[in-house]
């Protein structure tokens, strides 16, 4: 593609950028077929190329984003299957951010909009905050027919109940054995929230396997909820680059992540403190770290002999772990090693519609991938659903079946207890 940025824009390491991607894409319209929001809305400026077109005007001309712009920007899921089919490599995730951080600079949302984005990158990444919000939202819902329909859409996704096991703070958990690795743990921010299973079956799962889990001091939220809402985050990034890097005294093989949304975050640090001359080098240490917890499974070797009653389980690959991270055979690979049969679900390159704070805020659309995923589950006829993601985790609760994370199963065919959600379902039969 053509573009014509002044040489004064190029200047801007942000433009340059741009510049290159935008030079990169040849309109070939491939990653149109694999782009949900094309998918079903079928109109071009729903499409990867489309708004590829969209955000070049608006960068090269240096204009305020309008509210044409912002809605079909504002309906990209940030998926990116596009980057997956794109035969020719464009970087449609740095150059969607960039078209981002313009509509924020430049655009007025309406006001509902704005508190609405406020309200989500403000509690969203605090758990206690998060915790005392979801309280809140249980009780509103007996009036929530009566709330404007956004409300009513953030009410809808608020689970009935919080994890029932405590967080985990700050602190080492030795290797069971002899010490075979020793990672840092990102406990994360929703996930610690809404199910903390998730993170103490990792800890055991790596412990028992020879792996020295540290929670390290300092280290929060990885920024990816409010980096894609166009929000500024690299303070909060710098602060995790700092903590990380200061463990890295004592030895870090890895910095393990379970939610593969901040795992593709964090493995763009490096990127995102690309021309802070004091993190740059920090911070490309730290996403070469980076590694979701399938990646460390299969370093650590994860295997079992078989589970009896081992249920059948349909593997949802997380866009944000699949287009993301490029990871997709890993998981099932493991869960089949640790003796569960394993099927793919159909049109497995589509969204679900979670795409971090997505669902709450294009609800219809997110409404209508939910509904295409749980008829792809359910036509494969699984007894439960594992994912890589909290998000998808959540969206996906309508399934009829348990859905619990990948590392869930893993941790209960090696020797832990089953998981929380498979316990419930069996009592409620
Ligand atoms: S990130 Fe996903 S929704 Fe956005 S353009 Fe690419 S394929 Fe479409
Ligand atoms: S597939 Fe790649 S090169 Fe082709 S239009 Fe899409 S982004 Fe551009």
């Amino acid at each position: 593609m053509q573009t014509h940025f002044t040489l004064a824009q190029l200047a801007d390491p942000d433009i340059s950028d741009s510049n290159a991607i935008l030079r990169a894409c040849v309109h070939c319209g491939f990653c149109t077929a694999t782009c949900p929001t094309y998918v079903l809305l079928g109109d071009e400026l729903d499409s990867p190329r489309g708004r590829i077109y969209l955000i070049k005007e608006m960068l090269e001309h240096d204009r305020p984003a309008t509210s044409m712009v912002v809605k079909h920007i504002d309906r990209c899921l940030s998926c990116l299957a596009c980057m997956t089919t794109c035969p020719s490599g464009v970087n449609y995730m740095h150059l969607v951010d960039h078209g981002r951080r313009h509509i924020a600079r430049t655009y007025r949302r309406p006001l509902i909009d704005r508190w609405t984005r406020r309200v989500l990158a403000t509690v969203l990444p605090r758990p206690g905050l998060f915790r005392w919000a979801l309280t809140a939202a249980r009780l509103a819902q007996p009036i929530r027919p009566l709330l404007p329909a956004r409300l009513q859409a953030m009410l809808k996704l608020a689970p009935r109940s919080v994890g029932r096991s405590a967080a985990i703070g700050p602190q080492v958990f030795p290797a069971q054995g002899s010490r075979r690795m020793r990672v840092a743990l990102l406990t994360g921010c929703v996930q610690q929230v809404i199910d903390t299973g998730i993170n103490q079956a990792t800890v055991r799962l790596l412990r028992r396997h020879g792996a020295e889990v540290v929670v390290v001091p300092g280290v929060g939220c990885c920024g990816a909820l409010a980096h894609h809402l166009g929000d500024g985050v690299l303070d909060r990034v710098r602060a995790n680059v700092d903590a990380w890097t200061a463990e890295l005294q004592r030895g870090l093989d890895a910095i393990v992540i379970n939610a593969s949304g901040c795992g593709t975050m964090v493995k763009d640090y490096g990127f995102l403190l690309r021309t802070d001359p004091a993190y740059a080098a920090k911070a490309e240490r730290v996403s070469m770290l980076a590694k979701d917890v399938s990646e460390v499974a299969q370093a650590l070797g994860v295997t079992a002999g078989a589970l009896p009653g081992a249920p059948r389980v349909a593997y949802h690959s997380a866009c944000s772990l699949q287009h993301g991270q490029k990871i997709h055979a890993g998981p099932k690979q493991l869960l089949q090693n640790a003796g569960f049969e394993v099927v793919d679900v159909p049109e497995g390159h589509l969204c679900c519609g979670s795409a971090g704070t997505y669902n709450m805020l294009q609800p219809e659309l997110a409404e209508a991938l939910k509904e295409r995923k749980l008829r792809n589950i359910a036509s494969v006829q699984p007894e439960v659903v594992a994912a890589g993601n909290i998000g998808c985790i959540t969206q996906l609760g309508g399934a009829g079946v348990p859905v619990v994370h990948t590392v869930e199963l893993l941790d209960w065919a090696t020797g832990g207890p089953k998981p929380e959600a498979l316990e419930q379902a069996v009592i409620r039969r």
